[in-house]
Parts: structure tokens; sequence; C-alpha cells
């Protein structure tokens, strides 16, 4: 089959023809010389044959009849004169036949070869690894496409078995490839073989089985195309899956993979049918939000996500969101499909879930969509449970809350229990000296002498009481009052947090209106926040029995004509009496069976302190306004401050 292998080169061609010469004149002489009836000149069968492996075969023809011409030649030159014997001329007319016979079929094998050399060639014209191999997997062909890829030349690997020579790793035993190869005549698959310089190859193989005359087999053809780049790559796919895979599933974090494509196929028609703005769209259109919970399918959800929502399995949650949706989580969805709407690659919300037990859930949801325009076929949904943080929170605030109140209360009673303290005793002298006074006054006759030196006594115990009086204002002017830039706003949020929990807990739903760029207010940052919290704290108490309307609280922030910051806290409680507003004010005017009545009075005292206001109005048309102005940094008023005592709370 191997045309090349075996085909001489120019010099040992050359070698041939001489020798062939050499040999046939050699045969000659010795014809020549014996007897006319030998068979010596059969022998130029030999230089027929030996001409064949390497002339052409016009050549063998001629190199055949030159044979011949000698042959008849060497009958008439032999000198023993018995040419025309019949035994002679037979046996030289059977030489001559067998060098004919040998001729053509030399000429025809030549032919043959050369045919196949030619196919051969054109073998060698392809990129594909082709090559040959007989039943015992010896190779008997290898073409150059095979000797690039493996890096065996031609006459290293003809002649090797070629499954110890690539060291082929077959994707199934070999006697069930060879099975198929000889049930079939074909076959096809992917083999790994070791190149010459040690590297792997990976090639798409197919064999084909080569038959005789009689049907037997006698060689497989195998061709084979380099996929190394295409496994490599494959390979390191798969690898980038499985990483990914493992990631998915060990993650201590749950994972959602969603297909959102029938959303944004929804999301594409509402947009064709001209919808621009989506927010506002899927705010007039809840229902459209609540019928795409069941367009989004569960992929998968890794093993986190089956402990946190109390799963037994991963397929209790591959049905629908609906199972872990609550009716707080419509909002944050409704994000989700403004972010797919908007192209957004990102999205998270706070929300709350459910497990499947029925247990709330405070989560952190953050989403990433692929980027467009590939399709949402694969959105990965990330779900941190921070109910315990959110718990945590909502108990400091609450803390705080009480912690501001119970500082409130503790200060008014100390001060007011140390107020009457000072004040009781006196004031008891005072009661007691005007009875004894009455009493000396009342006698018949009255004692006036011991009526005066009572008297006397009740102003000196008069005067003891102011002096108290002047000594706890003494105390109070002692107080260093902080001042400093108070920002309002951040002020107001902060108290907002504050007060979160509390809000919460009442059902209370509070709203901020904020001025932007306040100025900032010169004064005690504390002492402002107490009186905030103490209006907001009086709103809220005010809309404890509210049942039949909202319960809602607003903040307010505002910059009035004067240039002084107001803030408005705004009820929908049960309002306030009109003849009596200003008695609010008033110290120890209280409604509540537990109030102090004296938390207005203090709040009045610091806002007047800082040169402010704080008044009181109905709201309209349920409720209760309390509003304060604190006026812009001015010399005059740090003065003014600086002259006032600030309260205390
Ligand atoms: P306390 O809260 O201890 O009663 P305050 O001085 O803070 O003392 O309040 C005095 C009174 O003013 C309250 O008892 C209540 O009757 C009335 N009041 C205060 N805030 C409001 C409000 N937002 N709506 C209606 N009444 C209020």
């Amino acid at each position: 089959m191997d045309a090349n292998a075996t085909s001489p080169t120019a010099v040992t061609s050359r070698i041939y023809l001489i020798l062939s010469i050499a040999i046939a004149i050699g045969i000659f002489i010795f014809d020549a010389i014996t007897p006319a009836d030998s068979v010596i000149s059969t022998l130029f069968v030999g230089v027929v044959l030996l001409s064949a492996r390497f002339l052409q075969t016009r050549e063998i023809w001629l190199v055949s009849f030159g044979c011949m011409a000698l042959s008849v030649l060497a009958h008439f030159l032999t000198p023993y004169g018995d040419y025309f014997q019949t035994i002679s001329i037979s046996n030289r007319v059977l030489s001559l036949a067998a060098i004919g016979v040998v001729t053509f079929l030399a000429v025809q094998s030549r032919s043959q070869e050369m045919v196949l050399r030619e196919r051969a060639g054109l073998l060698d014209l392809t990129h594909d690894t082709i090559f040959v191999r007989d039943m015992k997997d010896v190779i008997t062909y290898w073409n150059r496409g095979a000797e690039e890829l493996y890096g065996w030349r031609k006459a290293e690997a003809i002649g090797r078995i070629s499954h110890q020579l690539m060291r082929t790793i077959f994707p199934m035993p070999l006697e069930a490839i060879m099975g198929e190869l000889v049930r079939t005549g074909r076959w096809e698959g992917e083999l790994v073989h070791t190149r010459k310089d040690g590297t792997q190859a990976f090639v798409a193989s197919r064999w084909s089985l080569q038959k005789d005359a009689r049907g037997l087999p006698v060689a497989i053809l195998e061709t084979n195309n380099d996929i190394s780049d295409r496994k490599l790559a494959e390979n390191a796919l798969r690898e980038s899956e499985r990483r990914y895979k493992s990631i998915f599933r060990m993650a201590g974090v749950s994972i959602w993979e969603e297909d959102f494509s029938q959303i944004e196929a929804a999301i594409d028609e509402l947009r064709a049918q001209g919808i621009e703005d989506f927010r506002a769209y899927f705010a007039a259109h809840p229902e459209f939000v609540r019928k795409s919970i069941s367009c989004a399918k569960i992929v998968d959800v890794n093993d986190a996500t089956v402990e946190l929502f109390k799963a037994l399995s991963k397929d209790e949650l591959l049905h629908s969101l609906d199972a872990v949706f609550t009716s707080e989580t419509l909002e944050a969805f409704a994000g989700e499909l403004i972010a797919v709407a908007e192209e957004r690659p990102h999205f998270s919300a706070e929300t709350i879930l459910q497990t499947l037990k029925g247990d709330k859930l405070t989560v952190l949801l953050a989403i990433t969509f692929p980027p467009r325009p590939s399709k949402l076929d694969r959105v990965l949904v990330t779900i941190t449970d921070i109910t315990e943080r959110k718990r945590a929170e909502e108990a400091l605030q609450k803390a705080q809350a009480e912690l501001a109140h119970i500082t409130r209360v503790t200060t008014i009673n100390a001060l007011t229990s140390s107020i009457a303290h000072e004040v009781n005793q006196p004031l008891s002298a005072i009661v007691s000296n005007g009875y004894a006074g009455l009493r000396w006054l009342d006698r018949q006759p009255p004692h006036l002498e011991d009526a005066r030196r009572t008297f006397e006594l009740i102003v000196d115990d008069g005067h003891r009481a102011g002096e108290v009086i002047g000594r706890v204002r003494a105390l109070l002017k002692k107080t260093a009052t902080i001042r400093e830039y108070v920002d309002v706003t951040e002020l107001i949020q902060d108290t907002v947090a504050v007060v979160h929990g509390e809000v919460l807990r009442n059902g209370i739903l509070l709203r901020t209106e904020l001025a932007p760029e306040l100025p900032p207010v010169v004064g005690d940052r504390v002492q402002v926040q107490q009186v905030l919290l103490n209006l907001i704290m009086n709103g809220i108490d005010a809309m404890n029995e509210v049942t039949e309307r909202p319960r809602e609280l607003s903040i307010r922030s505002y910059l009035d004509e004067s240039g002084a910051v107001g803030v408005a806290v705004q009820d929908t409680g049960v309002g306030l009496d009109t003849n009596s507003v200003d008695r609010l004010f008033e110290a120890f005017y209280t409604t509540k069976p537990e109030g102090m009545g004296m938390g207005l009075a203090i709040c009045r005292s610091i806002i007047e302190a800082h040169g402010g206001r704080l008044g009181a109005s109905p709201n309209e048309p349920n409720g209760a306004v309390f509003e304060f102005s604190l006026p812009p940094e001015r010399d005059e008023t740090a003065s003014a401050a600086n002259g006032r005592p600030m309260p205390v709370l």
C-alpha cells in the first residue's frame, strides 16, 4: 500500500539498473557457453523482476524484450551447434514465454502499485490524519497529516503496532469497538493519543474496515481529526461549571437560580404597547406584579436555601415563589420587575419572606442579572437572613426610646422631688406659723406680740423658700449648656431612627418631609433632640385610642420667612381643646393618668432658651400640630442664649 516507502531513491535505482545489466550480461554469457537445450535463459525472469522494482511499465517491457533478444542470441551463439534440436527449441520457447508471462504480471502489479501510489499521494494532500493498519494493528500506511499530528515520520511509524505506539485511550473496551467495526464496517468515537513528544492529542476518530474479495477483513483505515483545542475548551468549561456548581451548592448563603425569560417577554410586550414609565405602571397595576410571581421559574436552589426555608428537600421549593412570598414581598418584587425593565445589572432590597412552616424572615435580597442582550434564563438571587440582626436593631431602638423616656421622667422626678424637698420645709413652717398667728389673734384679747413674732417667722420662711428657688435657679444657671452647630435634618433623621420601633409597634405610619439644605442652628443638640422626642412621644400617646382612622405622624422641616428653621410634628390623634391650648405648656398640666405634665413646659423653656418659639394648634381634620422654630445662627442669639439658662430636661 505504501508506495513511497518502497520506492528507491535515484541512487539506489541506478545501482539496481547497473546490477540488472550486469546480471543480464552474466546470464547471457553463461547461456551462450552452455548447450542450446539448457534452461539457463529462464534466469532472465529474475532480471525482469528486479527491474520491475524501480522502472516504469514501458521500460520493464524494454528490459523484457532485451532479455528475450539476449536469450535468442545466446541460443545461436552456443558453440555446441544443436540449436535446431526439438528439445533445445522448445526449452528456448518455454524460457521466452516465462520471461513474457513474468513481465506481463510484473507490469500489471507495477501499474496497480502506481495507482495506489497516486492515491496515497492524494491522501497526503489532506490535513486529516490518515493511517492504515492491518488486522493485527500493524501500521501499513501513514500519511503526512499523521506525521504532522503525531510527530513520527512514515518510516518510524510503519511496521509499529498503532495502539502501542500512540498509547491509545479508548472510550470503551477495544473488543466492543472491534465488534461494531466488524458488524457494521465502521466505528466513530473520540480517542486520546500520545504524540511522539509525550503530549496528548484528543481526536475524533473514524474507522473503516477494508475487506478482500472473499469478504474477509484485511485492514482498517483510521481517519483522525485533532479536537484537542475544542476538548481543552470543553474541559475548561466543564471545570468552571463544576466549580460554579460546588460554590452554588456549598455557599453558606441562600442562592436561587431563576428563569426570568417569561417575565422579560411580558415586559417586552408592555414596552411594545408603548409603556415607558414602568415604575408608575407597576404601581398602578399590582395585578401584573402578582401575576408575574408565577412567571419566575425556579431552576435550582442550594442547600443553604433548603435549610433556611425549612424545606425537607429542594423539590419542595422548586414549584413556585408563592410559597415563600408574603404580602410585604410584593413591593420588593415590583422593584425586581423595574430592574428588569430598566435593564439594570443588579437589584437589592430588604424584604420579608416566609419559611415553608410559615415563620417570617427578614431578608436582604440581591439579584445579579446577566448582561443584556443575553436571555434572563439564569438569574442568580441571593438571600441573606437578617431577621436576628433586625430584631437586635429593633430591640436597640426600643431600648434607646425607653431610655430617652426614662431619662426624661427620672430627670423631672429628681428635679421635682429636690424642689419639693427644699421648698416643702419652709412652706410647712409658713403654714404652721400661719395657724399659730391666727390662733394668737383669735385669743381674747389677741396676743399681738406673739402674732407679730409668728408673722416675722412666716416672712423669714417665705424668704427661705425664695432662697431655695433662687438656689435651684442658680443651680440651673450653672448647668453647662453645650453650644454647637446643629444640623436639624440629621437630628430629625436620628430621632426618627430612635422611635422607629415604637412607631411600628403602635401601627403608625411615619412620614418625613424635610426641606433641603437647611442652615444649621446653634444650640444644645441633646436638648433640642429631647424636645423633638417629647413631641413625637406625645403624638404617639395621642393616637393610642384612635382606631377609626389611620394613625399618621408626620414630621416636617422648613425655613420660615425670618430665616428661622421650623419643625412641625403633626398627628391624627385625639386633638386639642382650643380653649386649653395655652394650658398645655403650664407645668403639671396633664390629662394622662400617669402623666407628669412637665414635658411641654420644659420643651417650651428649652426652645425659648434657644431664642425660639414652641406652639400648638389643632390639625385638620383630626389631631394636633406642635411646631417649634429656632432662629438661624446670629451673634445676638448666641449672647441671648448665653444670658438665659437652658433648662435641663
Ligand atoms: P404629659 O405627657 O406627661 O401629660 P406634657 O406636658 O408632655 O405632659 O403634655 C401635657 C398634656 O398636653 C398632655 O397630658 C396632653 O393632654 C396634652 N398633649 C400633649 N401633646 C398632645 C398631642 N399631640 N395631642 C393632644 N394632646 C396633647
